[in-house]
């Protein structure tokens, strides 16, 4: 599908919001709140891409989508291309909206958790919640206020389910996670977004409070490889190979390349598919996926994602 810019504007000094609409004017497919569209880049190596963007618009609006995107400097180049390639009235072809951080038919209290630039499928959660009367509270992070894409149209939506956090400011007002999650009860959902350490707080403490995986519902955007990585070395127990994974790629796709028969699915470190039992080595957990128990004693690792800290990982595949 093809969709025009129709307008861009600077959100915060690093987000950037496009409007997009069908160059003929017509309406656009409509969507769920919480969905997504793929869009094609082109990478600094002249090779094409897609990159996946939330929708952030209201769903009921079919004249036009809105999507924000961060620059990520040390990225492969997909947010570089959308932040100095991409003007308006350019036409850039994309793929229909798909969902998978749908809003829960069953709950009767919906608890929206953001961080940075994760409040983009939260704010349609909240145009479409405020639009059903839904009961609903919107938690907002972001480093500082110069940093919170939104922060006035959150405010006007969720009026005073509205609260805004800030983590850098000179006095910092950080979530308190166990407060506003509170008792388990069937209906009460949570939904969260934004870097991996928000979302596995929300998902850690949700578990010690003894709510059910089903009712936290979560979007990563992907996990950030850390600078450091350095080349290891993955040996599979069960066929015997071993492969080399370099920085820059991952065990998973190391794994897939090298012809292993290994179950994936979301590798954005969500689902839990890939994970593998490690018998030797100590991996470094980039999921958000996995508890602690299944961590620390049953020493299981998502290959999509995570990476090591020695440099050789033995595992039971
Ligand atoms: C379902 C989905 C929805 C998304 N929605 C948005 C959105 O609304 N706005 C947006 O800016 N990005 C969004 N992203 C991320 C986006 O698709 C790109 O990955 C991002 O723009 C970086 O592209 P890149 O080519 O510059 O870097 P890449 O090489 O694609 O990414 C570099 C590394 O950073 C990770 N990463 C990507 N985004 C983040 C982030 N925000 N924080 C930490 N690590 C990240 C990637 O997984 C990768 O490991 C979404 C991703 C998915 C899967």
């Amino acid at each position: 599908m093809e969709l025009q810019v129709t307008r861009i504007h600077n959100e915060t000094p690093l987000i950037k919001a496009f409007e997009l609409a069908a160059p003929d004017g017509s309406d656009l497919p409509p969507f769920t709140a919480g969905a997504h569209i793929d869009i094609d880049v082109e990478l600094p190596d002249g090779s094409r891409g897609k990159r996946s963007y939330s929708l952030a618009s209201d769903p009921a609006d079919r004249t036009r989508y809105e999507i924000a995107v961060l620059h990520l400097p040390e990225g492969k180049g997909g947010s570089s291309y959308m932040h100095s390639q991409v003007t308006e009235g350019r036409v850039l072809s994309c793929s229909p909206p798909g969902n998978e951080f749908a809003i829960s038919e069953s709950a009767d209290e919906h608890i929206l958790i953001a961080g940075g630039v994760g409040i983009t499928p939260i704010l349609a959660m909240t145009h479409a919640l405020q639009a059903r009367g839904a009961n609903f509270q919107l938690h907002y992070a972001a480093r500082t206020e110069d940093h919170m894409a939104y922060r006035e149209l959150c405010r006007q939506l969720a009026d005073d389910g509205f609260h805004d956090y800030f983590t850098r400011s000179p006095d910092p007002n950080p979530i308190d996670l166990k407060s506003l999650l509170g008792e388990p009860r069937t209906g009460r959902h949570a939904y969260v977004c934004g870097p991996a350490s928000l979302m596995q707080a929300v998902i850690d403490t949700a578990r010690q409070l003894g709510w059910s995986d089903d009712q936290v519902h979560r979007e990563s955007f992907g996990a950030r490889s850390g600078v450091s990585d350095r080349a290891i070395e993955v040996e599979l127990s069960l066929s015997g190979m071993v492969i080399a994974v370099e920085p820059g790629t991952t065990i998973l796709d190391a794994l897939i390349d090298a012809g292993a028969f290994v179950a994936y699915e979301c590798k954005r470190g969500e689902c839990g598919t890939c994970q593998s039992r490690v018998l030797e080595g100590e991996p470094i957990h980039r999921d958000v996926s996995l508890s602690d128990r299944q961590r620390n004693e049953e020493k299981l690792m998502c290959t999509c994602v995570s990476w090591a800290r020695t440099g050789r990982l033995v595992l039971e595949a």
